[in-house]
């Protein structure tokens, strides 16, 4: 099922200055959509104003507030992004930030990129079938935010795990704890939303926290 159209964000201005074509390895550079930069960002502008988001931005990515990504970016954008609100705020706000970012995503996505029939389906099927067709739709999609990591769905019957090999968003940071609350916030929303307002996404071990994949239970469905 495909739920997710190509990013796109009306309105939004064109990059200030695209990306090189060609990542440092020479291959092909590796994209994510647009909203880890762009509900970040607004987060950011919400919580310390507009001048201070602005040069967090700036310095992290080269883009502005009023040039804000609108198609998918170089992976390695985010990242930066990630890294310098990390240095920035401390990770306990930064990670409440990208916590926060990632449930606007999900907004986003329901509001914009997610067909209403599919959410209609995925709300009236029992909880399981619901998530699985959540997860089905989100694995078909990983190409819109896993980057060059690799995502993984893990159906269990006690316990239903995502996870990702090489984390584009703490890829090269160490952290104190689990730090990829963007895609827990993302995934925990839209699970919320269309599957069960109990459920819980935690992310239960982390690359910057010493561990070989970021991986991601859901909790409270069964
Ligand atoms: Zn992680």
């Amino acid at each position: 099922m495909r739920i997710v159209a190509p990013p796109t964000v009306p309105g939004a201005s064109p990059a200030p200055s695209s990306p090189a074509a060609q990542a440092d390895t020479g291959g092909p550079i590796a994209r994510i959509g647009p909203n880890a930069i762009i509900q970040s960002v607004y987060v950011l502008r919400d919580r310390l104003g507009a001048g201070e988001a602005d040069r967090l931005l700036r310095r992290a990515t080269g883009y502005d507030l009023a040039h804000l990504p609108h198609e998918m970016v170089d992976e390695r954008e985010p990242l930066a992004l990630v890294r310098t609100v990390m240095d920035a705020l401390g990770e306990p706000q930064a990670t409440r930030v990208l916590r926060e970012a990632g449930r606007h995503t999900a907004d986003y996505l329901l509001a914009h990129r997610i067909p209403r029939p599919a959410q209609w389906i995925m709300r009236a099927a029992p909880r399981r079938v619901g998530l699985a067709l959540l997860l089905r739709a989100m694995a078909a999609n990983a190409w819109t935010f896993a980057g060059s990591a690799t995502f993984t769905v893990v159906r269990a019957r006690a316990v239903t795990t995502l996870s990702f090999h090489d984390c584009a968003m703490c890829r090269g940071i160490e952290s104190a704890g689990p730090m990829c609350d963007f895609y827990a916030g993302t995934f925990e929303h839209l699970t919320r939303a269309l599957v069960t307002p109990r459920a819980e996404v935690v992310e239960v071990e982390c690359q910057a926290h010493g561990g070989r994949d970021c991986r991601f239970e859901v909790r409270g469905i069964h």
